[in-house]
């Protein structure tokens, strides 16, 4: 899929009312493990290419940013709550070495079918609205590889842009995306931090 093309002023103008900034993890932060694999361990996270400094350069336009991750792998038994807590921990930390950090992050533990919480459900969205109460569906964009992450994005009411590449969408895009682009730097740059 190419990337929606507009001229700077549109760009400007089509983002311009965000405020919060929701970001898948998995291929969006760091790079998807292979289909039926997991990241069970810091040791299996790769940071894809400038999303340290995306995230900065979010944080600096005053963008709150807020991770919503499925982490099915939990249900599959495959590591634990705690595994997931210290993976975000070391996270933190990989972002703050470059002046950047994550406001919230959310995950949903759980199998599919069990929840309302896994994307495409909306659970996530719902709860970081309970505790960002100056966030709603208007001012805020979900970014994402999947499918799943778009659907839930547009479900929620929000703006949805979509990451190209390492792509992860399994079947056909169902919807079309507010706007897409091959990493997240891109599209911080091109929509988000003007
Ligand atoms: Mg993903
Ligand atoms: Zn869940």
């Amino acid at each position: 899929m190419s990337g929606v093309s507009t001229s700077p002023a549109e760009n400007t103008t089509r983002f311009s009312a965000i405020k919060f900034v929701f970001l898948d993890r998995d291929g969006v932060i760091n790079r998807k493990a292979p289909d039926g694999e997991y990241v069970t361990s810091w040791q299996d996270i790769q940071i894809l290419s400038g999303a340290e400094r995306a995230i900065a350069l979010l944080n600096r336009a005053g963008h709150k940013v807020i991770v919503v991750t499925n982490q099915r792998g939990i249900a599959l038994g495959r590591y634990s709550e705690p595994d997931l807590r210290s993976i975000h921990e070391e996270l933190h930390a990989h972002l703050g070495n470059f002046g950047a950090h994550l406001d919230a992050i959310y995950y949903c533990p759980h199998d599919n079918g069990q929840c309302t919480c896994r994307k495409p459900g909306i659970g996530m969205f719902e709860q970081a609205f309970r505790d960002f109460p100056e966030a709603c569906p208007q001012n805020s964009v979900m970014i994402g590889d999947s499918n799943s992450d778009m659907i839930a994005g547009a479900s929620a009411g929000m703006k949805t842009i979509l990451i190209t590449d390492n792509p992860s969408t399994g079947s056909a895009l169902v919807g079309q995306p507010s706007a897409s682009g091959r990493s997240l730097l891109e599209v911080v740059e091109r929509y988000l931090a003007c």
